[in-house]
């Protein structure tokens, strides 16, 4: 570790020996990290781009004022306060992978705070209860969980989105239909506020903060944890055809089953869907016996190719499942969207086929593109609405599309993406709200369609807590 008290003394020193104080937000912010060099970079370093900002999604390069990586909680605070001195807007940064790269605040100048060093994982061996670092990624939170006595909680599919930014929108997953999301397992958490200040909040202590953590710098999760899955089946269906009629039929059909009021609860899917193929990737969190009786088989027709393994490990079932989300880029130019599909607004077959036709014939501006459809509902509809920030608890599945491409994403590639939401919504979007976790740069009126009925309850949080907006991105809860 260099010590800039050091290099600093030694280029500020007055020829009597009286140093110099530094006015300004760089001196300040080296302060707050106590003067460790390496976990304070700026815009002058040479490899600043590369290796601090690190864009995500290439259509959207921001610079920021400073990317700082503290060390705990109180150097967070300290960063805050800096940023809050020098008027500059602030966002936590913990996996970096949100598709509009939200960690670096959506505009220039804004400072990251970089939380890869607040990754301490420890389950308690008696509650039972997990205390997770947000700079941890979601494969270090599953491994870490396994190996700290067997436990899971619900989580997303990509190994590397991180916790912080998972807890922010929620985390939807293989699981949730049985356990719920993965907020919904958190029951206390440790924050910075923009006055820089530490606070705890519960559902019984400032129970504001905790129903509003995407306006506070979240530094500390207490989280339950469940014992892992001893069954799982793995399944995977493939739907291959260059006629579009066969892709409609199998989408149709896994409508029905997605529809279905009796479809266990221990049943999670994820799908995708290119111009030829519908893929079919899930978990039955049970025997191979009982996946058997479900017949999930028999009432998809038209499927090309499948693979059914029984796993007794849950590692061994997710590391499967995450070498799939795992081949989605580190960084591409990228065009995202998705919506959120509930009973009252399931598409009738005609819209499917709608939709469908567009998606097989449409010019997708060389750029290609899929659409997942992700199963959810079963235990995250069980919370109420009012219950967490995250509205949707009246879900069936959620929609999202990514296009990626290696220059600017074209116009005809976005506008294609558009189309085909609105012919899966029957040209109706005043019907569908959208989830957080896939956000659209060009979405309107964005923060009614994430947050929906919570949105009011949300902006008087953050009137109280934040009413300078310190920590800001275009698309966030205004004061
Ligand atoms: C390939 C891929 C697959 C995905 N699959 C799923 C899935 O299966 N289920 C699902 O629910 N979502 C999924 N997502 C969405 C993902 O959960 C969100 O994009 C998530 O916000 C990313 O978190 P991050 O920490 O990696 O991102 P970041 O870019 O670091 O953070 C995203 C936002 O959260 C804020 N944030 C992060 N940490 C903190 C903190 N500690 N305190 C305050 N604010 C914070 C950031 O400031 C930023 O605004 C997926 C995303 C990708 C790229």
């Amino acid at each position: 570790m260099v010590q800039l008290s050091n290099l600093l003394l030694g280029t500020f020193a007055l020829a009597s020996g009286t140093p110099l104080t530094r006015n300004d937000l760089k001196a300040c912010l080296e302060d707050a990290i106590s003067g460790d060099a390496d976990r304070a970079q700026f815009p002058a370093e040479k490899s600043f781009i590369t290796n601090d900002v690190k864009y995500f999604n290439l259509n959207l390069k921001h610079q920021p004022a400073a990317v700082m990586y503290p060390e705990n909680q109180e150097q967070v605070a300290e960063v805050v306060k800096c940023a809050a001195k020098y008027d500059k807007k602030v966002q936590a940064r913990a996996g970096g992978r949100d598709f509009i790269n939200k960690c670096l605040g959506g505009a220039d100048d804004a400072v990251v705070v970089d939380l890869k060093d607040l990754n301490a994982l420890e389950v308690n061996q008696r509650s039972w209860m997990a205390t997770v670092g947000p700079g941890n990624k979601l494969r270090n939170l599953i491994e870490g969980l396994n190996k700290n006595g067997k436990r899971f909680l619900p989580h997303g599919v990509s190994p590397t989105v991180g916790v912080g930014g998972h807890l922010m929108v929620g985390g939807l997953g293989l699981a949730t239909r049985q356990h719920g999301l993965s907020i919904d397992l958190l029951e206390q958490i440790e924050v910075v506020l923009a006055n820089d200040t530490i606070a705890i909040a519960s559902e019984k202590r400032n129970s504001d903060l905790f129903f509003a953590p995407p306006y506070v710098e979240l530094a500390q999760l207490e989280l339950k944890t469940l014992p892992e899955p001893k069954e799982i089946v793995l399944f995977q269906y493939n739907f291959t055809s260059e006629n579009p009629t066969d892709i409609s039929e199998a989408l149709k059909a896994y409508h029905q089953v997605m529809r279905d009021a009796n479809l266990p609860r221990n049943l999670g899917a994820s799908s995708s869907l290119t111009r030829r193929t519908f893929f079919i990737n899930g978990g039955f969190f049970g025997s191979d016996v009982e996946y058997k009786t479900l017949n999930l088989e028999g009432r998809l027709p038209k499927m090309t190719a499948k693979r059914v393994v029984p796993r007794t490990s849950y590692i061994d079932f997710f590391n499967d499942i995450m070498q799939s989300a795992s081949s989605f880029p580190d960084a591409a130019n990228m065009y995202n969207k998705d919506t959120v599909v509930t009973p009252g607004t399931m598409p009738a077959n005609s819209t499917i086929d709608a939709f469908v036709d567009h998606i097989t014939t449409a010019d997708d501006g060389e750029a290609g593109w899929s659409f997942v459809f992700d199963l959810y509902g079963g235990a995250s509809n069980d919370v109420a609405k009012g219950g967490k920030a995250f509205p949707h608890r009246d879900l069936i599945y959620t929609l999202s599309a990514a296009t990626t491409s290696d220059g600017q994403t074209s116009k005809a590639a976005e506008e294609s993406i558009d189309t085909a939401f609105l012919k899966l919504q029957g040209n109706r979007p005043d019907r569908y709200l959208s989830y957080v976790g896939v956000p659209n740069y060009k979405l309107k009126n964005a923060q009614a369609m994430y947050w929906g009925s919570n949105l009011a309850r949300l902006r008087k949080i953050k009137s109280q807590y934040d009413p300078s907006d310190l920590f800001s991105t275009p698309q966030n809860v205004k004061p």
